[in-house]
């Protein structure tokens, strides 16, 4: 199965629970939301080759065309994971890959077949690609996009939006899930609450990650440090494990 892949490399996970970690990422193109805030917009796009890196951190690459085989992406994780255990899981991230549910399935099986745990980091809407993958991923890292996060259309419908990352996380919650919801200084502490309540009428044990958007360029607002405590107590009255973490892997200058 083929998909369009912008890049794979090691790298450190730099935001939500799994912070720290050392992962082999799978960057997908194309994404079916637009985010104000977003930080790949260059795999939002649906074209342009294949990055594969050629040493962690080392900032060089060498490139392939695209579409790439699941197969070959697999070759590729192989010789970079260089067998378990370096590396904790391989982080398959977009844009949005449930744009390619195949391709994810095919690539989420190789990696365990090289004994690697697979965790999948997506924007929480496409319900029924989850469902016909959710099989083949161990740790979901889903978001729950904010309304006032979209550059959306006149007919924009706001609860059906929130709906959708609500049925999307039943199916997740197969699996090990956490939610997380990225803060822009123009974040409405109302629809915070409306997520942490969705979330909890599924159940309260969810870990949720608030994440403050980081300013894309010199003097862009910054979540301020009161919006962001208060937010968390707003979500703490509906869950018990409401975290605030920001871009970690941004302060560390990797990828
Ligand atoms: S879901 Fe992710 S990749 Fe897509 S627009 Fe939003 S931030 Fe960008």
């Amino acid at each position: 199965m083929k998909a369009p892949v912008a890049e794979v490399f090691s790298s450190v996970q730099g935001e939500g629970l799994y912070v720290g970690v050392r992962q082999v990422f799978v960057r997908t193109y194309g994404c079916d939301l637009s985010c104000t805030y977003c930080d790949t917009p260059a795999s939002r796009a649906q074209t342009g080759p294949c990055r594969i890196e050629q040493a962690p951190g080392a900032d060089t690459w060498a490139e392939v065309a695209n579409p790439v085989e699941a197969e070959f992406v697999l070759r590729t994780i192989s010789t970079m994971a260089d067998g378990p255990g370096r590396h904790h899981s391989v982080s398959i991230t977009g844009g949005e890959p449930l744009l390619h549910p195949e391709f994810v399935a095919e690539l989420a099986a190789g990696a365990h077949g090289l004994g690697l745990r697979v965790y999948l980091e997506t924007n929480g809407q496409r319900v029924e690609e989850l469902a016909s993958v959710i099989g083949h991923i161990d740790i979901v890292a889903m978001d729950a996009k904010l309304p006032s996060s979209q550059v959306h259309d006149p007919g924009f419908d706001a609860e059906a939006f929130l709906r959708r990352s609500m049925d999307f996380l039943r199916i997740a919650r197969r699996k090990s899930v956490f939610v997380k919801v990225i803060c822009a200084a123009d974040a409405r502490e109302a629809e915070i609450e409306d997520v942490a309540r969705g979330i909890a009428e599924q159940s309260p044990d969810v870990p949720l990650v608030l994440q403050p958007a980081t300013p894309r360029y010199r003097g862009e607002d910054a979540v301020g440090a009161a919006e962001l405590l208060r937010w968390q107590d707003v979500a703490a009255r509906h869950l018990r494990d409401v975290r605030v973490i920001p871009q970690c892997h941004r302060m560390m200058g990797v990828r």
